[in-house]
């Protein structure tokens, strides 16, 4: 076992004891609802809990050991008390089969001395059947079982399913801690910026670093200008803005709402300390000087549709496409 999976990340200490406090107290929650912002170590803690558990001998600090039976099985993810119930596919639900089989499995018991752990990732992709069925799972609890849900977006779980379950919120490290942390994964110089494009998220900002995305971001925002200049391809723009997996496109608009942020904040004469983009201030200013106010916020609130609209069918070429044409036209061409 690694090092890195009978620990915790510098920011999950408290959490981690509160955690170890159950296992101390063998005072096991059935259920455990995990909430917070992407790029925290969600999984990862859940996971650290989860062999914490199953461990035969773990240490005073309440860690796996990584050497006994139970941990060299769940260190080879065969350990047949250990189950996850995830999406097919990222971004669908967790359909109702895939809960019908759990309780199939939850009907025997814990093939070991120790607990059965079922970790659920995104708790909140179960939709209105599965959550139904897996309810009964809570209401009528089976043994040495302890369900982990796992969710940056928890308001999407049904109520029923959130009152049964112990809450613990997975809190943003502050600025010292995160900084500290990517400093001994190799990442100064950026690490600022990178944060701050993480919104504070530590893991984010270092997938962020591996990925590029400073000089990607400023890519992109070279080619916004070009097309708020009346140059460029917008249709090819929009194409790669689409095509490429890097990043996200809920990321790319979430950047295309802060520019906007900004040019706003500019119009209205806002000190450039509260600028998001502080990096690209003069050409926001000079959009700033020229665009109309009211159109702006037209804009920034079709921006910000069109990003809820990515969790949906809608077509994304035809999106991106109407975001570049729309930006195109507020800038009179
Ligand atoms: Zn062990």
């Amino acid at each position: 076992m690694k090092a890195s999976q009978v620990s915790v990340y510098p920011w999950q200490q408290a959490i981690w004891r509160h955690l170890a406090g159950y296992i101390e107290q063998q005072r096991i929650p059935q259920a455990i609802l995990l909430t917070g912002a992407p790029g925290l170590g969600k999984r990862h803690l859940a996971e650290v809990y989860v062999g914490a558990l199953l461990c035969h001998t773990p240490s005073p600090e309440g860690f796996a050991c990584g050497s006994c039976a139970a941990c060299k099985l769940y260190q080879a993810n065969t350990h047949p008390d250990y189950l996850t119930i995830e999406p097919e596919e990222s971004g669908k639900t967790i359909g109702i089969d895939k809960i019908r089989q759990l309780i199939i499995q939850l009907a025997l018991k814990p093939q070991y001395e120790a607990y059965r752990l079922v970790i659920f990732q995104p708790a909140d992709a179960l939709n209105t059947a599965s959550a139904n069925a897996f309810l009964k799972c809570l209401e009528e609890p089976s043994e040495r079982t302890c369900f982990i849900l796992i969710s940056d977006q928890p308001s999407k779980l049904p109520a029923t399913i959130r009152s049964r379950c112990q809450k613990i919120h997975c809190e943003r490290p502050n600025d010292v801690v995160a900084r500290d942390w990517l400093a001994r994964q190799g990442i100064k110089d950026d690490a600022e910026q990178l944060l701050a494009m993480a919104q504070g998220s530590p893991l984010l900002a270092r997938q962020y670093a591996e990925h590029h995305f400073i000089a990607l971001r400023r890519e992109y925002f070279e080619a916004w200008l070009q097309i708020a200049l009346g140059k460029g391809d917008l249709l090819s723009v929009a194409e790669q803005w689409q095509k490429q997996e890097t990043v996200d496109l809920s990321v790319l608009l979430a950047w295309l709402a802060s520019w906007l942020t900004d040019i706003v904040k500019l119009a209205q004469g806002i000190d450039v300390a509260g600028l998001e983009n502080p990096d690209f201030k003069k050409p926001l200013q000079a959009l700033a000087e020229r665009l109309e106010l009211k159109r702006l916020y037209q804009y920034y609130d079709a921006v910000l549709k069109s990003r809820s609209q990515l969790a949906t069918q809608i077509n994304k070429q035809l999106l991106t496409e109407g975001l570049l044409i729309d930006w195109s036209q507020l800038n009179n061409h």
